[in-house]
């Protein structure tokens, strides 16, 4: 889906025209893949546009770039005002949110630490990731030749910029192999995550999802369907997950800021449970959808309003 200009993003402290928001092609980061980022919606709500978990998106940003030596100019509060700016200035109601920090022109070669570090944050209107239908029908799903990027390789604890070409790898060669998405594998064959999403099996009533230590990032989404789905009674184990695990899985889904919660309705070919959206699946999915748009009392506090 093609990005529809807006008006200003948000460069080092000020906000810029969209236009103009550019940068020098001898940018670190554009060689090295120097950089950090998130991944952020904002929703519509009756309170106006809300930024669902806005302060855990930007202190896993400073994460990353603490864990790539990047010291960020900025403070999380001076960052959240940053966002709630952005968003108001491009009039927006619903969005998704980029905010990125990265090595810029000064310096070339592989030491990072004597470029700059900037940051800006820009937004857009993003509808579902993997597709509208995608949302009730589920996606069908490909274990990936690639393995995930392993904890000795580089930290998949990280989103930083030159990470996502391993995503961007698993991504492709499922799409040609006419998948919608991938399931990745680590170095000991054990399930991941999706390119961009975590997953979820559901198995005799109990939801499923690997370790963090199995090496998939240790995701918003998935940490906010954890919280609903304990809150909802559900019993929830993280605990690694072999591919036959999802073959046999009752239910399985996406979770992601891009994503939200999607089925899975195949991987590699077999179908998962019967074939569609399971249903603790769409409840869940609910409840999720609920807490984002701000019609969920206990999970309001996930939310930052951006005109109060
Ligand atoms: N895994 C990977 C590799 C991702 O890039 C993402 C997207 N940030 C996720 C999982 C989902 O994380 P979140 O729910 O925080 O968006």
């Amino acid at each position: 889906m093609p990005i529809q200009p807006l008006q200003k993003i948000w460069m080092d402290g000020e906000l810029v025209e969209w236009d103009d928001a550019k940068i020098h092609v001898l940018t670190h980061a554009l060689h090295y893949g120097s950089g950090a980022f998130e991944g952020i919606r904002a929703y519509d709500t009756n309170r106006g546009p809300a930024v669902f978990r806005l302060d855990d998106h930007l202190r896993r940003l400073l994460r990353s770039a603490h864990i790539y030596l990047m010291e960020v100019p900025y403070s999380l509060q001076e960052l959240v005002q940053a966002t709630k700016e952005t968003i108001l200035v491009n009039g927006l109601e619903a969005c998704y949110v980029r905010p990125l920090v990265y090595r810029g022109y000064r310096e070339m070669g592989l030491n990072p630490l004597l470029a700059p570090v900037n940051v800006s944050i820009a937004v857009w209107a993003w509808g579902p990731y993997l597709g509208e239908d995608a949302v009730e029908l589920g996606v069908r799903a490909k274990i990936s030749s690639w393995k995930r990027i392993d904890h000795n390789m580089l930290p998949p604890a990280a989103k930083a910029s030159g990470q996502y070409i391993n995503s961007a790898l698993a991504k492709v060669e499922a799409l040609k192999a006419g998948y919608d998405e991938a399931v990745m594998l680590n170095m000991a064959g054990s399930v991941t995550d999706g390119p961009g999403e975590n997953i979820f099996v559901v198995r005799d009533g109990v939801l499923l999802t690997p370790p963090v230590s199995d090496g998939c990032l240790d995701g918003i989404t998935r940490d906010s369907v954890i919280t609903i789905a304990r809150d909802l009674g559900y019993e929830v184990r993280e605990q690694s997950l072999a591919r036959a695990d999802l073959y046999t899985a009752d239910e399985a889904f996406f979770t992601g800021t891009a994503a939200e919660v999607v089925p899975i309705r195949e991987v590699d070919d077999r179908s998962i449970g019967s074939d569609g959206r399971g249903p603790m699946t769409k409840e869940l999915q609910e409840a999720f959808f609920a807490a984002t748009h701000g019609e969920a009392d206990p999970y309001v506090g996930w939310l930052t309003f951006v005109k109060e």
